[in-house]
C-alpha cells in the first residue's frame, strides 16, 4: 500500500505543470516594480491585458490566469487599473500602487562627451535609441521559460534599480537596471530561455544583447566586453552570451542588467531566484571598486 501511494505521489509530483513551480517573479506593486494580478479563472480563454496601451503578459497559475504587469518608474502612487479582454467582454481591474523612494547616487565619468554628446554624437545616439525602443517593444505570444531567472553573472550587486542618477553633479535618467561586480571577462549567461533580438556597440551601452522571452518580457546586458551571440539566434537558459566589459559610458567593468515587461524597465531582482538574490545580496569581501552605470 504505502508503495502504491508514493507511486501516485510521484506521478503528481512529475505531471505537475511546471508554473506552479513559482513561475512568477515577486509580486511589488510599487513604481519600477510588477504588479501580479489574478485575471480571471484558468479554464477562461486567454484573457488579452493592456496597460496604458501596451499588452501585458499573462500566464496560468495555479487555476487562474495571472498578469504580470511592469509598472514605470515615473508612475504615480495610487490607484491604477489595466484593461482585461475575456473573449468578447471588456472589463477594468483596479489595483493599488505603493510609494517607494528610491536613493540618490552621484558619480563621476571621466569621459565627459559621455555626459554631454557633442552634436555630432547625436544622429548616431538617435538611430540606436530607435534600435532599443523597439527592442524593449518586442512581443512575441508565447513564452519561452518560467518567469524566475538565474543570476547572468555570480557576483555582489553593486547597484541596485531605480537609483536617482547625477553624472558629474548633473541630474541624469534614474539607473533602470541591475549593476553585478564581476571582473572584466567574466561570462554572461543567458538567465532563461530565449532568442537573440538585437545586439550592437552602442554609444552609452557599449557592446549590448537583447533578449526576448516571450509576451514583452525583454532582457538586456550592456558594457560587454564581447558578445557571444547574433542577432536571431535562441539561447538556452545558461548558455554563454558574452563577457563582461567596461564598454559605454561606465566607471569600470560590471554587468548592467535591465528587464522590460510591457515596454517598461521593472527591477530585475524581482525575477531572481532566492538563491540568486541572496547571493547578490551578500556583501562583497573586500570594498570594490568596480564601475557603477
Ligand atoms: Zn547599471
Amino acid at each position: 500500500m504505502k508503495t502504491i501511494i508514493n507511486k501516485y505521489l510521484l506521478f503528481v509530483l512529475l505531471t505537475m505543470p511546471v508554473a506552479s513551480l513559482a513561475a512568477l517573479p515577486q509580486g511589488d506593486a510599487v513604481p519600477g516594480g510588477v504588479a501580479v494580478l489574478t485575471v480571471a479563472p484558468a479554464d477562461d480563454p486567454q484573457p488579452s491585458v493592456t496597460f496604458q496601451g501596451n499588452r501585458v503578459l499573462t500566464l496560468r497559475d495555479n487555476n487562474e490566469w495571472k498578469a504580470v504587469v511592469g509598472l514605470p518608474l515615473t508612475l504615480k502612487a495610487g490607484d491604477h487599473q489595466v484593461d482585461v479582454m475575456l473573449g468578447r467582454a471588456r472589463k477594468t481591474l483596479a489595483f493599488k500602487v505603493s510609494p517607494k523612494e528610491y536613493e540618490a547616487q552621484y558619480l563621476t565619468i571621466s569621459n565627459k562627451r559621455l555626459v554631454d554628446p557633442a552634436a555630432e554624437d547625436m544622429p548616431r545616439i538617435e538611430r540606436e535609441q530607435v534600435l532599443m525602443n523597439k527592442a524593449n517593444a518586442t512581443w512575441t505570444p508565447d513564452l519561452m521559460d518560467s518567469l524566475v531567472f538565474d543570476a547572468p553573472s555570480q557576483g555582489p550587486i553593486s547597484a541596485r534599480f531605480g537609483l536617482r542618477r547625477f553624472f558629474n553633479k548633473q541630474p541624469r535618467a534614474s539607473h533602470t537596471g541591475l549593476d553585478i561586480a564581476v571582473p572584466e571577462g567574466t561570462p554572461i549567461l543567458a538567465p532563461a530561455n530565449g532568442t537573440v533580438i538585437e545586439t550592437g556597440d552602442f554609444f552609452f551601452t557599449g557592446n549590448v544583447v537583447f533578449l526576448d522571452h516571450g509576451q514583452g518580457l525583454v532582457t538586456m546586458y550592456i558594457h560587454m566586453s564581447r558578445v557571444d551571440v547574433v542577432k536571431g539566434q535562441t539561447v538556452k537558459r545558461g548558455e554563454r552570451l558574452g563577457a563582461v566589459g567596461k564598454t559605454g559610458r561606465t566607471t569600470g567593468p560590471h554587468l548592467h542588467w535591465a528587464v522590460s515587461l510591457n515596454n517598461t524597465r521593472v527591477d530585475p531582482i524581482l525575477f531572481l531566484t532566492p538563491a540568486a538574490r541572496a547571493a547578490g545580496e551578500k556583501p562583497p569581501a573586500s570594498p570594490n571598486k568596480n564601475g557603477k552605470p
